[in-house]
C-alpha cells in the first residue's frame, strides 16, 4: 500500500469509525451469528496474490461487522461495561503507526519514559502513595501473576534458580475471598504453585472477605507446617463489586509477614472521586494492586497498570540480560528498561493512549463521567427496590447491580431457571446485553453500567425490557407451585 493509498483507506476508515462511535447502537449489541458463521464465510487458505483495500474492507463490513458483540455500544451492559474512548483510539491508532518496542529504554525512550508519566498521574489520581511504582501489563491477570511470583520470590528461598519441584520445601497457601476472580487461581496455577495452593476464604452476607475467617485460615495453616505467601484483597469483585475490608486486611497481613496484593481491576479508579476515596484505604500497608484502565477509565482494551512497593523483587524475579540486549546506559543504571520488570520482553506502546485518554478527559472528566455511571446504577437499584417481583440481592456500591426476578410462590430452582429466561429473552432483544452470576448457588441477573454513551433512557430501556419479558414469561408458567 503506497503512502496515497494509505491517506485514502485511512480517512475512509476514521470517517467509518466516527461512524461507528456515534451510531454503534444501530447494530444489535449482541452478534446474531451463529458458531462456525465466520470461518465457513472466509477461504480456509490465505490469498496468493494482493488484494484490494476496498475488498478486504467489504469482507470486513459484510462478514465480520455481523460477528461483533458491540463493546462500544451503550447497550452493553454484561460483564464489565467499558468504553474505547475517541482519544484512546486515536492513541491506539498513533501507537500502531510508531511500532514501538519498549524492551529497553533504548528501543523507545519515548514509550519508556511516557509509561512512567502517565503511570505517576495515574497514581496520584488514585491516592496512592509515591513508593508505589508502576508498570502496565495486558491485563489483569498478568498483573496478579507477577504479584504473586513478586510473593513467591520473598517466599521461597531460592525459587528463581531452583525452582519448586524435587526440594524439601513446605506447602504454601495464597488466600482469597470466595467472590474473587478466576485470575488468582490462574496466577496460582501458572507460577507452579499448583491450584490447591489457594484456599478461597468465605465472605460476608455483603460479599466482602471476612477477616476472621481469613486470621482463623492463617492460623490453621501455621499450626500445620503450611507457609503463609500472599493474600489477594478485592476492590470491585467480579460478581456483586463488593469491596474487602482493606485496611483490617492490610494489618493482618503486615502482621503475618504475608505479601499483600490488591486486586481493584475494575473498581480502583472510582477511588478518584472524593465520595470512593475510603474504597483504597489501608493501601498505603499493601505490596502490590492492579487497576485496569481498559475496564473503567475509558482506554482502549488491552491496558492494565500494576502498581508495586516492592518493584524490586519483581525485577529481582525477572530480570535478566543477555548479551545482545546489554546497553551502556543499562549497564550504567542510568535507565529503567521495562523488560527487567515481568516476563514480557516486547512491549507495545501502551502508555500513549491511557496519556491520551487522561489528558483528553481531564481528571475533572474522568471524575464525573465515573460518578455518572455509578448514579445511573443508583437509579437503576432503586428501581428494583421499588419493584414487588425483583428482589436485590446485593449492595450496589459502584456501577454494578444484581437482583433476581423473584414472583411470589416460586420455588428457588424454578426461579433459577426462569431468571435464565429472562435473561435470554432480553438479550436477544438486540437493544441491551446483559449478564449473569451466581451468588450462594442462586442464579443472578448483573447488569453493568460503563459505557461513555450510556444515558439514562438506555438503562430505562433495560428496565422496562427486563419487567416486560417477566410479564410475557409469568403469563406461560404455570400455576404458581406452593415453596
Ligand atoms: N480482577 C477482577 C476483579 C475482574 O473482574 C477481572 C475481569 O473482569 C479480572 C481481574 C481479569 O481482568 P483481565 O481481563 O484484565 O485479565
Amino acid at each position: 500500500m503506497n503512502a496515497a493509498e494509505f491517506r485514502t483507506y485511512g480517512h475512509q476508515l476514521v470517517d467509518w469509525i466516527a461512524e461507528y462511535l456515534e451510531h454503534s447502537d444501530r447494530y444489535p449489541v449482541l452478534s446474531p451469528n451463529a458458531p462456525g458463521d465466520i470461518v465457513r464465510a472466509l477461504p480456509s487458505q490465505a490469498p496468493d496474490d494482493p488484494e484490494p483495500f476496498t475488498r478486504i474492507f467489504e469482507d470486513f463490513e459484510r462478514l465480520l461487522v455481523p460477528g461483533l458483540t458491540h463493546w462500544n455500544h451503550p447497550g452493553f451492559m454484561a460483564y464489565f461495561a467499558i468504553t474505547a474512548s475517541a482519544p484512546g483510539i486515536l492513541g491506539e491508532l498513533l501507537s500502531a503507526a510508531l511500532n514501538q518496542q519498549a524492551m529497553l529504554w533504548r528501543t523507545s525512550p519515548a514509550s519508556t519514559e511516557l509509561e512512567q508519566v502517565a503511570l505517576n498521574w495515574l497514581r496520584q489520581l488514585l491516592g496512592l502513595p509515591e513508593d508505589f511504582e508502576g508498570v502496565i501489563y495486558d491485563t489483569a491477570s498478568i498483573s496478579t501473576m507477577h504479584a504473586l511470583t513478586a510473593a513467591r520470590e520473598v517466599t521461597v528461598p531460592g525459587v528463581r534458580t531452583q525452582g519448586l519441584a524435587g526440594r524439601d520445601l513446605p506447602r504454601y497457601r495464597i488466600y482469597c475471598s470466595d467472590q474473587a476472580h478466576s485470575s488468582v487461581d490462574k496466577a496460582v496455577i501458572a507460577i507452579g504453585l499448583g491450584h490447591d495452593t489457594l484456599r478461597r476464604v468465605a465472605s460476608d452476607d455483603r460479599f466482602q472477605l471476612d477477616v476472621q475467617a481469613l486470621d482463623a485460615a492463617i492460623a490453621a495453616d501455621r499450626a500445620t507446617g503450611i507457609v503463609p505467601m500472599a493474600v489477594v484483597a478485592t476492590i470491585g469483585t467480579t460478581s456483586t463489586t463488593s469491596v474487602d475490608p482493606l485496611r483490617a486486611i492490610a494489618t493482618l497481613c503486615q502482621r503475618e509477614g504475608v505479601w499483600l496484593h490488591v486486586d481493584a481491576a475494575y473498581a480502583g479508579v472510582a477511588a478518584m472521586l472524593p465520595t470512593h476515596r475510603a474504597i483504597l484505604d489501608g493501601v498505603e500497608l499493601a505490596d502490590s494492586l492492579v487497576v485496569n484502565p481498559h475496564k473503567w477509565l475509558f482506554t482502549p482494551f488491552d491496558v492494565s497498570t500494576f502498581f508495586c512497593r516492592r518493584m524490586d523483587v519483581v525485577r529481582t524475579a525477572f530480570s535478566l540480560t543477555p548479551d545482545y540486549l546489554k546497553t551502556t546506559e543499562g549497564d550504567a543504571g542510568a535507565v529503567k528498561n521495562l523488560m527487567d520488570t515481568g516476563v514480557q520482553l516486547g512491549r507495545r506502546f501502551r502508555s500513549l493512549k491511557l496519556w491520551m485518554v487522561m489528558r483528553s478527559f481531564g481528571a475533572s472528566g474522568l471524575r464525573r463521567e465515573i460518578a455518572r455511571h455509578i448514579d445511573l446504577a443508583q437509579q437503576l437499584a432503586a428501581w428494583v427496590d421499588a419493584h414487588p417481583d425483583f428482589v436485590r440481592v446485593a449492595p450496589a456500591p459502584f456501577s454494578v447491580v444484581c437482583f433476581r426476578w423473584a414472583p411470589a410462590g416460586l420455588d428457588p430452582e424454578r426461579l433459577d431457571l426462569l431468571n435464565a429466561r429472562l435473561l435470554d429473552a432480553v438479550n436477544a432483544s438486540g437493544e441491551v446485553f446483559i449478564s449473569q452470576t451466581k451468588l450462594r448457588g442462586r442464579y443472578v441477573i448483573r447488569v453493568a453500567i460503563g459505557h461513555e454513551r450510556t444515558t439514562i433512557e438506555h438503562v430505562r430501556r433495560a428496565w422496562e425490557l427486563l419487567q416486560q419479558h417477566a410479564r410475557e414469561i409469568q403469563e406461560s408458567v404455570p400455576p404458581a407451585q406452593p415453596r
